[in-house]
């Protein structure tokens, strides 16, 4: 079998704030990994550009008497005192949400080989093995927009404008803030992978139930279903059916065939 397929996706979506479906991605097959104990590896890469979102006046509305303030709108379009990042700070900020991000979604995964799929098998000392594939996750944070696979506002908040209101900022996947919980980057970026919440496509309350302990839920768990990107990806790359490349969440030695 020769080296490495790639394939991509449409890389840019712009203006879907509130959209929630992501799915956008490049995917890479390698199968020069392989041994009788290793697996090829499908690697997700994604490229986002976060940006200040007091620079967007579609976000933030600065104070006309001092430039250095302003009210930035939430998912809901509620308004929260916002003023500009120190650049610094908006790098460490994302240093650590890309990381954060990347280490919950990166080699989670294994999708078992159909028994009807050759086209991964290897021959060793006269013996064929069929690898299963490893599911990595590249993500990186981009310095432009330029190749970003997507764009994300990223508001410096201090509380909202009306403190009776008590709201926390209602993050989206195109839109985070300063005082996003850990667990509010990781639930972001499946979004950006192409996960819906347990309830499906949609955002009321019901939609987050789940009877697992979900991150895409009100949880933190991981399961099966969210190998879902990566079974798009191997269908894509190997022309076959995504649903049959089954979901373990442990290594799944090659056999032999
Ligand atoms: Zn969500």
């Amino acid at each position: 079998m020769s080296g490495v397929v790639t394939f991509e996706h449409p890389t840019l979506i712009l203006g879907k704030q509130n959209a929630i479906s992501g799915s956008v991605f490049d995917g890479m097959l390698d199968d020069t990994t392989c041994t009788d104990r290793n697996n090829a590896e499908l690697e997700l890469i994604m490229r986002v550009y976060f940006y200040d979102a007091f620079d967007d006046p579609a976000i933030t509305t600065k104070d006309p008497a001092d430039p250095k303030k302003g009210l930035a709108k939430d998912h809901d379009g509620v308004e929260f005192n916002a003023t500009p990042w120190e650049p610094a700070k908006l790098a460490a900020w994302t240093r650590k949400a890309v990381a954060t991000a990347q280490k919950f979604w990166h080699g989670k995964f294994w999708l078992e080989t159909p028994s009807t799929y050759t086209g991964l098998d290897f021959t060793i000392n006269k013996r064929t093995y069929r690898p299963n594939v490893w599911c990595r996750f590249d993500l990186t944070a981009t310095d432009t927009l330029a190749g970003a696979h997507f764009k994300i506002a990223v508001a410096n908040i201090s509380g909202p404008k009306d403190p009776t209101w008590g709201f926390q900022y209602r993050s989206n996947m195109l839109l985070y803030d300063v005082q996003d919980p850990i667990n509010t980057k990781k639930h972001e970026v499946g979004h950006l992978l192409g996960l819906d919440h347990p309830g499906g496509n949609c955002n009321n309350a019901a939609c987050y139930n789940s009877a697992d302990d979900d991150v895409m839920g009100g949880g933190k768990g991981i399961l099966p279903r969210h190998a879902l990107p990566w079974q798009k990806a191997i269908g894509m790359i190997t022309s076959t059916n995504k649903d049959d490349w089954k979901v373990h969440q442990s290594k799944v030695f090659p056999k032999k065939v």
